[in-house]
């Protein structure tokens, strides 16, 4: 049973309430079609509609579309979406990731151009880090951005992107100079996707939403694209990976695929599987709500960061695991059908977990890497515990 380590106010659980109506009633069957279509597209009437009720970004300020509220809204909001299956990553990416890059770090007029119609979501955006010999060791990436008159000009190739064909601008780290050491000398800019010199592509992999390679060939930025301090971006790009890493979402697909399983009737040896990944989803959700509290307070949450994204996101391989392992319950067509009709629910004739329960297995292993491997993310909590063993000693 999960104990809460805070408890939520009564507007916290009334916009809990909200938020759940409104997924599971109002776009449930939006939902389950999209889904159908698209396996990892989000649907348009749930991610407009939270947009406007500034449920995307219900902690920035009311200024930029927010609601003024803290991250333990935005957290409720982001574990709802998961419970009711909406697709996360147009908001993982344009609000927790580049909107708290530019909440933090932007000019007020990049603030007041763009968190708006992100906060709305009229605008998508995208995250360019990663590079073909650059992933976990980031710092070491080699696109480049140089001077050219009062802007610059960017040089290089990003990997493993999702979302840059739908998206409007990506927010891209680049090397502007040789540093005291290689976390010194990195710049984020803003990059207009369909501009001059910025080619995307798409790459083959397992995820079930396209990865894409995007390459600048001299491509011309204007002054005002930088985000931040020129040579400064190291800091902020950890902060703003703090949000993802809460593991709220990865705790929310978790939860969510095991409850759809299990509205299926279970050969009697899945059982005590069943019963080990309910306990482990209450740490889990422990895991991550104190995560968000420790962010909320203002406190490091690095490690307790590290550890909720490490937990919960091999949750999701587990499930994903379990999902696999009574692959006999499903029928081979198309979208999963089960061999057992009992209280499934259905649309348009077809069961609604079909669909969702065949992508987790596509979906679950990419989990523990996106956003930081589960390596690192150990590597990141047991550095914390050595630190303070030797305060201790
Ligand atoms: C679903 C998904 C979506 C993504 N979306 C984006 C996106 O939108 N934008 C973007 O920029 N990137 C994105 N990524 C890329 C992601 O951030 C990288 O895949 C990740 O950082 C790992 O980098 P890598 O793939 O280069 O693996 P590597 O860093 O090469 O790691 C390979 C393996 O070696 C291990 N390893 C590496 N270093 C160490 C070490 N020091 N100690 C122990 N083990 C180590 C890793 O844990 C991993 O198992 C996405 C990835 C996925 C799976």
């Amino acid at each position: 049973m999960f104990t809460a380590p805070f408890t939520f106010t009564s507007e916290q659980e009334r916009l809990r309430e909200d938020v759940r109506t409104f997924l599971r009633v109002d776009c449930r069957e939006d939902l389950v079609r999209t889904r159908r279509a698209h396996p990892w597209r989000h649907s348009d009437l749930a991610y407009r509609g939270l947009g406007e009720r500034g449920w995307l970004a219900p902690d920035w300020p009311a200024e930029y579309g927010g609601l003024g509220l803290s991250i333990v809204e935005s957290a409720i909001v982001a574990e709802e979406m998961a419970l009711a299956g909406v697709p996360d990553s147009a908001r993982v990416n344009t609000v927790d990731n580049a909107g708290s890059t530019l909440l933090a770090a932007g000019t007020a007029e990049q603030k007041a151009e763009f968190l708006p119609p992100m906060a709305a979501a009229e605008r998508l955006f995208v995250v360019l880090y990663s590079e073909p010999e650059a992933g976990s060791d980031l710092a070491s990436l080699s696109t480049r951005a140089t001077r050219d008159g009062d802007g610059w000009r960017l040089t290089g190739e990003k990997i493993w992107n999702v979302g840059a064909f739908e998206a409007d601008y990506g927010v891209c780290l680049a090397r502007t100079s040789e540093g005291r050491s290689k976390y010194a000398g990195l710049s984020l800019f803003l990059v207009p996707l369909r501009a001059e010199g910025v080619r995307i592509a798409e790459v083959a992999g397992f995820n079930p939403e396209t990865f894409n390679r995007i390459v600048f060939d001299d491509a011309p930025l204007t002054a005002s694209a930088l985000v931040g301090a020129e040579g400064d971006a190291w800091q902020i790009v950890n902060e703003a990976l703090a949000v993802e890493r809460t593991g709220v979402y990865f705790y929310g697909h978790a939860q969510r695929w095991l409850t759809l399983l299990t509205g299926f009737e279970l050969p009697p040896r899945a059982m005590p599987e069943v019963d080990r990944l309910r306990s482990d989803l209450s740490a889990a959700r422990l895991l991550t709500w104190r995560c968000v509290d420790l962010l909320a307070r203002g406190e490091d949450a690095t490690a307790a960061a590290a550890a909720a994204k490490w937990w919960t996101s091999e949750l999701t391989a587990r499930v994903a695991a379990l999902v696999w392992s009574v692959r006999e319950v499903f029928s081979g067509t198309e979208t999963i059908t089960p061999r057992w009709e009992g209280s499934v629910e259905r649309i348009d004739g077809l069961p609604t977990a079909g669909v969702e329960l065949g992508v987790s297995l596509s979906e679950a292993p990419g989990l523990t890497v996106a956003g930081g491997t589960s390596e690192m993310m150990l590597e990141t909590v047991s550095a914390a515990l050595l630190d303070d063993a030797e305060a201790v000693i």
